[in-house]
């Protein structure tokens, strides 16, 4: 499989090399040449594959040759090693909880397929790897944990001080070995240009290959095709329309991706928080980025999506024949809340924030069709939010992973937002 340009200035490039480069020089993002549409038969299969089969038989045509089918099993096991259960809310809403994995949520799914893809291609190399992300929460833990106890490989988390929640600060600071972890006194922002110029600064490149870990390379995107897969072999009924909860816009656009190679799906809604500015392209036709709005989806809190241009790709190439409708909406933190103090006073279940605005969406799209179901993706678990005890007055249930995670002891490095110190402390104790 070939990955090409969206802004078709640098040339098409190898699996391999889409994920080692993560962006093209043309600043567009990879998209596969084709879609690899699978059989009906194979689709039929799927009901009685195990998981990590159906990820196999998903991701084998855009990878290539360049992992073995062995490697690449073993590399699709270790992704979806943990479950990924359908859980009936209402007559006809159901959630598919997607954080049951080591940092629990979603992004453990792409974290944990790219830090394996990158292990395996930079164990040819001949220079140690240095991955470099900046985190708001989720993406930060999710990546340290994908990359933890990796050999040749160095990870660095930038996080901006206090402005993460304890849980995920717990899980971005008690990892030690590879994981470094730079506590920033800054924004998130501010943590993000840094990372950024790190990346750039050929100084640093000498000792060591510089890779961001971030949302637009296609070893974390392609990924997240299984789950949407998995939904399909555990549900029984007519076709689901699903709801995505939406911030870059990543993972809704796997879940087109998968449609379009044959998912028997009814719709897709992108459900978004205040930064509506993909629901605003809808009824507008123009992309107009805005700077970002904090609300308490916090990870869905985006000015300007990445993902929109390969959106905008599926549709033109029409590769959304399967795709029968296709919605975005922008649901307040108002409405976020009042979602989540019902779904849980009348149905018992404990939404996160994120899941809240898929849900809601979800909700008011179905009550104009009688007799529709609907999927919605729950992206995180609630413990992770410090909102949601303040919101419903309890986590719930609490994993005991994160029993565990209380117990250990925070190490992170407390630094100025300024690129020189970071580059000092890089140079002296990684490079
Ligand atoms: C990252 C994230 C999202 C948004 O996913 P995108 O692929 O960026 O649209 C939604 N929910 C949670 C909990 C997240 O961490």
């Amino acid at each position: 499989m070939q990955y090409f340009s969206t802004n078709h200035k640098s040339s098409p490039v190898s699996f391999r090399n889409a994920v080692l480069n993560g962006q093209p020089d043309d600043k567009g993002l990879y998209f596969p040449t084709t879609i690899a549409k699978l059989a009906d038969d194979v689709i039929g299969k799927f009901k009685t594959q195990s998981n990590e089969d159906i990820a196999f038989e998903v991701i084998k045509p855009y990878v290539g040759g360049d992992i073995s089918d062995n490697d690449l099993h073993d590399i699709c096991r270790s992704t979806v090693s943990f479950d990924f259960p359908l859980v009936k809310i209402t007559e006809n809403i159901t959630a598919l909880e997607l954080f049951h994995g080591p940092t629990l949520a979603f992004k453990d799914v792409g974290a944990k397929f790219m830090s394996q893809c990158l292990g395996h291609f930079s164990d040819k190399a001949s220079k140690k790897t240095v991955v470099i992300v900046a985190t708001s929460g989720d993406t930060g833990g999710a990546v340290a944990n994908g990359f933890y106890g990796a050999e040749g490989v160095d990870v660095v988390i930038l996080y901006p001080k206090g402005r993460v929640s304890r849980i995920q600060e717990l899980q971005l600071t008690t990892l030690g070995h590879n994981v470094i972890t730079l506590e920033v006194h800054g924004t998130f922002d501010d943590c993000q240009a840094i990372a950024k110029t790190a990346l750039a600064d050929e100084s640093l490149k000498k000792n060591a290959f510089l890779t961001s870990a971030n949302s637009i390379n296609v070893a974390r995107w392609l990924p997240q095709q299984f789950y949407y897969w998995i939904a399909y072999k555990n549900w029984e009924g007519q076709l689901p329309v699903i709801s995505v909860p939406s911030g870059n816009f990543g993972n809704v656009t796997a879940g087109m991706i998968a449609a379009a190679a044959g998912l028997p799906v009814d719709g897709f809604i992108a459900a978004s928080n205040a930064n509506d500015v993909v629901p605003r392209y809808f009824v507008t036709g123009n992309l107009e980025p805005k700077p970002t709005i904090p609300t308490i989806s916090n990870a869905m809190d985006v000015g300007n999506p990445s993902n929109f241009v390969r959106m905008l790709e599926l549709f033109e190439n029409s590769v959304s024949e399967n795709i029968k409708d296709f919605t975005a909406v922008s649901i307040t933190d108002q409405e976020t809340t009042d979602t989540m103090k019902r779904v849980f006073d009348e149905n018992g279940y404990i939404l996160d924030p994120h899941g809240a605005v898929a849900f809601l969406a979800l909700e008011r799209h179905i009550s104009n069709r009688p007799g529709s179901q609907g999927i919605f993706l729950e992206t995180a678990h609630p413990v992770k939010f410090d909102s949601v005890k303040e919101i419903l007055g309890t986590f719930g249930e609490v994993p005991s992973s994160v029993a565990e995670l209380e117990t250990k002891e925070k190490h992170s490095i407390e630094i100025n937002a300024d690129y020189g110190s970071v580059k000092e402390l890089l140079l002296n104790k990684i490079l």
